[in-house]
């Protein structure tokens, strides 16, 4: 019978992957902590109304990326695309967002059926963080000077460049629409096929559009930064004063107006010239206006997502993951013979107890010297704590090293935990 396998753009994150997920996910989870956000948890489906009432019906995401499916109540149900609905809607149902401010956070897979490709998958893997609450620009700083902080912890510092834009609010935003599409409207014919769907549809997004006769016709088009209203622009002007006294440098990105209808004022991406095509691994912006076209009531925020994937491929491209972020075991513990076992198995939860921290791996499943040593040394271990019926007898047990030549020594077994300490 044929084997059955993963549905394509859907990975497998195997043992030798996991060390890498797991230092990013904690660093990220200790740099969130020391600013105070708090995290939430999620369900991964949610009802597709949800997803549909805050991407808005025509981005990409709801036209063709959804997974979306009728369970068996008939009620139609989708794999959460990207984490803001659902916060969103979880802060709203159990009251988090009443007369307080909110610095939240959560993590997990994200589902868009897109083309799989180097840094672009089916289920993918998203850092997300949303506040609410705050109106001003200086929540938008913090969050930007946080994520600074961030690839600083990685060391990504010269590899993450911040591009920024204000795209004003929705009304400023439809007097701009209209200029838009009446200076386009001239070169119809000369659009590409997105760009002229997108004409009637979202033609804001045609700024993103990397066809280059689009954006031959885009360099004498009417541009948004003109047609902000008072407000968004004093508020980007004092953003940018925070980012320049903080020192977080940034480029103002006149194209940039991010895929999803929800956002309003700030948007933002952190983007990296080292991965190709897909270079953006942060991402997001302030959405003043979707708590209330949820059915809340009126509540600013502002929220980034990141991408785990991209995130890992940029710190392996660039061979910045530390040595030690390793599966490695330090302690490997044998048991020569069945009378050995039980003495090998306490050995080993005392050093575990002694070097908190490290690993120490008892062996299981018998098998002669030379197999238990083969196993040992393939654990990656530094040292080989050997168990035989004499050493039962005597108190002791035989330490080898198996990264470097120096000889076994007998060691007693109470001494064990404090010769390995500085050891290992
Ligand atoms: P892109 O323009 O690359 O499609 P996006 O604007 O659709 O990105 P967002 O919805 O803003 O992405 O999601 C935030 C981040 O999540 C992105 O910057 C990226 O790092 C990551 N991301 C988005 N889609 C995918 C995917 N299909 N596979 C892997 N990572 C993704
Ligand atoms: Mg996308």
């Amino acid at each position: 019978m044929a084997k059955i396998q993963a549905i394509r753009g859907m990975n497998d994150i195997l043992p030798d992957q996991t060390p890498v997920w797991q230092y990013v996910e904690s660093t990220v989870r200790k740099v969130l902590s020391q600013y105070g956000y708090q995290e939430i948890r999620m369900p991964i489906v949610e009802q597709t109304d949800l997803f549909k009432r805050s991407i808005g019906e025509v981005t990409d995401i709801v036209e063709k990326e959804m997974y979306t499916f009728e369970d068996r109540n008939g009620d139609s149900l989708t794999l959460r695309p990207e984490g803001t609905a659902g916060c969103v809607r979880a802060a709203e149902e159990h009251g988090l967002l009443f007369n307080q401010t909110r610095r939240l956070w959560y993590t997990g897979p994200m589902f868009r059926h897109e083309r799989p490709q180097k840094g672009r998958y089916r289920q993918f893997h998203q850092i997300g963080v949303e506040c609410f609450g705050m109106a001003g620009p200086d929540i938008d700083a913090e969050l930007l000077m946080l994520t600074a902080r961030l690839w600083e912890e990685f060391g990504l510092s010269d590899h993450a460049r911040l591009e920024i834009n204000s795209i004003g609010t929705s009304e400023a935003r439809k007097v701009y629409r209209d200029a838009l599409v009446s200076y386009l409207e001239q070169y119809r014919d000369e659009l590409d096929e997105d760009s002229k769907r997108r004409l009637t549809t979202n033609p804001l997004r045609i700024l993103d559009s990397k066809d280059p006769n689009t954006r031959k016709l885009l360099e004498n088009a009417p541009v948004l930064s003109e047609y902000l209203d008072e407000e968004s622009v004093t508020h980007f002007e004092q953003l940018k004063a925070l980012l320049d006294s903080a020192g977080v440098a940034y480029t103002v990105n006149p194209a940039l107006v991010r895929g999803l209808d929800y956002y309003g004022k700030t948007v933002f991406e952190w983007v990296t010239e080292s991965l190709g095509a897909q270079g953006t691994i942060c991402a997001g912006g302030r959405y003043d206006g979707l708590v209330q076209q949820l059915g809340g009531k009126p509540m600013v925020a502002v929220g980034f997502a990141m991408g785990l994937e991209r995130l890992i491929l940029l710190l392996e491209t660039l061979n910045l993951v530390p040595d030690e972020v390793n599966n490695e075991a330090d302690v490997y513990v044998t048991a020569m013979g069945e009378q050995t076992v039980a003495s090998a198995m306490a050995i080993a939860n005392t050093l575990r107890n002694a070097l908190p921290g490290k690993v120490v791996i008892s062996h299981c499943g018998g098998g002669s010297f030379k197999s238990q040593m083969k196993k040992a040394d393939r654990s990656g271990a530094r040292y080989a704590v050997i168990l035989g019926e004499n050493e039962v007898a005597n108190g002791t047990v035989g330490l080898k090293p198996l990264r470097d030549d120096q000889p076994q020594q007998e060691v007693s077994q109470s001494e064990l935990a404090n010769v390995l300490a500085p050891l290992v």
